[in-house]
């Protein structure tokens, strides 16, 4: 998500926090116990993010990475720290094998799982007409077709296992808005968008929900470039209503909510969470 034109609103980084926060920037609470979650990506940013406040309420976690694991094993101990369980995993989402594992792990380690969130993705800059294949096929088989075959690996266990479950996918803004120079970001976006839409069809029957959350401009490694360009990123702020980037935690409790209890008759949806970008979007 990168800069767009400015607006005269103040810029005003408004930060609200209501309730009793943990150490770990979570709100202590339970909903999720005796539940398995997978959280790919979870060794940076969102899915960090994700993965602990899951953990923190309970959930035991399997925490994906690929890379340096140091990350993994900060959100695992950060799980721990609250009391709860994780488990790092190291599966690239775009091979299939390792897909697999990561979904018998789960099985393995803690017996089955119940929601899976597709978090890992990643984005490429370059103008529509300069991009190259290999970019291209790399953000795609990154972000929607690792999201595809992850869930179909899941979804089989759980149809043999008998069991309900949640799949949560984030996707972005640009599922639905443009970016200019991000078109292939923006398909890979798009397509998970149509993926949510017909996997919450052909999966309600066997009681799983599918639905995508959609971030705005949040402060993490994907938008490193973004943070140490000061005059866009303040031309950015000023289209944000609520005046300030999001962070990992913002989009954490709306997956909380939507893995939760409370959120079982709902799928086929995407729900954003931009402090209201979208609604104020300027062209770059
Ligand atoms: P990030 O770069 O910190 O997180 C992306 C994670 O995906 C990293 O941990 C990375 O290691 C992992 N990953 C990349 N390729 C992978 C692979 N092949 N297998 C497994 N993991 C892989 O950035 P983030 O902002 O936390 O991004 C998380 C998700 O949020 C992405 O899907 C991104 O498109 C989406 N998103 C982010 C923003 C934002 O402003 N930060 C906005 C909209 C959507």
């Amino acid at each position: 998500m990168a800069g767009s034109e400015s607006n005269s609103r103040p810029n005003t980084h408004l930060k609200p926090r209501t309730g009793t926060v943990s150490s770990t920037g979570v709100k202590a609470m339970n909903r999720f116990q005796g539940k398995v979650a997978i959280v790919t990506g979870a060794g940076s940013g969102i899915g960090q993010g994700i993965a602990k406040r899951l953990g923190c309420e309970g959930a035991k976690v399997i925490v994906d990475y690929v890379g340096s694991p140091d990350g993994a094993h900060e959100t695992e101990e950060a799980i721990e720290k609250a009391g709860g369980e994780g488990k790092v995993v190291q599966a690239d989402v775009t091979r299939l094998n390792d897909v697999e594992c990561l979904v018998a792990t789960a099985w393995d380690q803690f017996g089955s799982a119940d929601i899976l969130v597709n978090n890992a993705g990643m984005e490429k800059k370059s103008d529509f007409l300069e991009t190259l294949e290999s970019d291209y096929e790399q953000v795609m088989a990154v972000n929607l077709r690792g999201p595809f075959f992850l869930t179909q690996a899941f979804v089989r266990r759980l149809r043999d296992a008998k069991k309900s479950g949640r799949v949560i996918n984030i996707s972005s803004v640009h599922e639905d808005m443009a970016f200019p120079g991000f078109a292939s970001y923006c398909c890979s976006k798009g397509g998970l968008r149509m993926l949510m839409r017909n996997l919450a069809v052909e999966l309600g029957p066997l009681g799983i929900t599918v639905n995508n959350v959609a971030p705005g401009a949040i402060e993490t490694p994907i938008n490193k470039a973004l943070l140490a360009d000061k005059p866009k990123l303040d031309a950015l702020l000023k289209n944000i209503p609520l005046g300030r980037l999001g962070e990992p935690e913002d989009v954490a409790g709306l997956v909380a909510f939507l893995a939760s209890d409370d959120a079982s008759y709902i799928t086929g949806s995407t729900f954003v969470v931009d402090g209201g970008l979208m609604r104020n979007y300027r062209e770059q």
